[in-house]
């Protein structure tokens, strides 16, 4: 079964409202001159502050969905500084970023907690994009493989093969985000690769085909055709390369 590629851009703690206006009209401009039917399923994901107005501005173009970039796993209460995913059902948020390395190594989120946080995100309906990758010092010991695989294997416990199909992985080696330099396609393929074996282990091959994982870490106009002709990358979570509209267009042609 062919599986819908993804163009997913984390715009990280950038963009204030003049910005974050500028780059989604941009980007809807953009999108409103391709066609449907050969697109990628694009998301965008601002801060919370600029959720609101993203998804003001993308709510009648169905070409473009939104995302959060994090989310509290708890309903609601005391959690000062949090977001429940409540506030981002108001906002049409469909999809959820979690586990992304910045998150476990700045803020010591573990892989416990971002488990609890899928459970949430797919008890909701919505659905989480889950992040996992390697140091260089893992990549240089040899223990990549294993390292995702522990990873993974944590994120999805208690998941049911249901949910699991529809979530989506984004592999994103640590030493490949933001040095401008992308993890070499084939390597990234292989990787992908380990990474569906686990997920046909844990459950079996009709989610293993199914799932979508994406790869990310510097990906930008210039890599994204040889990493699409990957047959195990199923997209990109983008970065850097998804604060300019133009860039981030020229992405979104690359996976047609
Ligand atoms: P860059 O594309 O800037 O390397 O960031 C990748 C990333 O971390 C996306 O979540």
């Amino acid at each position: 079964m062919a599986r819908r590629p993804i163009i997913a851009g984390n715009w990280k703690m950038n963009n204030n409202k003049a910005q974050a206006k500028e780059l989604t009209d941009g980007i809807m401009y953009g999108v409103s001159q391709l066609d449907a039917a050969k697109m990628p399923e694009v998301i965008l994901a601002p801060t919370y502050t600029a959720l609101w107005q993203v998804y003001d501005l993308i709510k009648n173009e169905p070409k473009l969905s939104l995302a959060a970039q994090n989310v509290n796993p708890n309903p609601s209460g005391a959690y000062t500084g949090e977001i429940s995913l409540d506030m981002l059902e108001d906002f049409k948020v469909k999809y959820v970023i979690i586990g992304h390395s910045e998150r476990r190594q700045m803020f010591g989120e573990t892989d416990e907690f971002i488990n609890e946080k899928a459970l949430a995100i797919l008890e909701k309906g919505l659905i989480p994009i889950i992040c996992c990758g390697e140091t260089l010092e893992q990549r240089e010991q040899g223990v990549t493989d294993a390292h995702l695989k522990k990873q993974i294997t944590l994120a999805f416990k208690g998941i049911s093969a249901q949910d699991a199909k529809k979530s989506v992985i984004a592999y994103e080696p640590i030493w490949a985000i933001g040095t401008g330099k992308s993890c070499d396609a084939i390597e990234a393929n292989r990787t992908i690769g380990e990474i569906r074996k686990v997920i046909k282990d844990l459950y079996d091959s009709s989610v293993s085909d199914e799932i979508r994982i994406l790869y990310g870490g510097s990906v930008k106009p210039s890599t994204i055709v040889e990493q699409m002709a990957q047959p195990e990358i199923d997209g990109g979570l983008i970065g850097g390369a998804s604060l300019k509209a133009d860039s981030f267009l020229d992405l979104i042609k690359g996976a047609m």
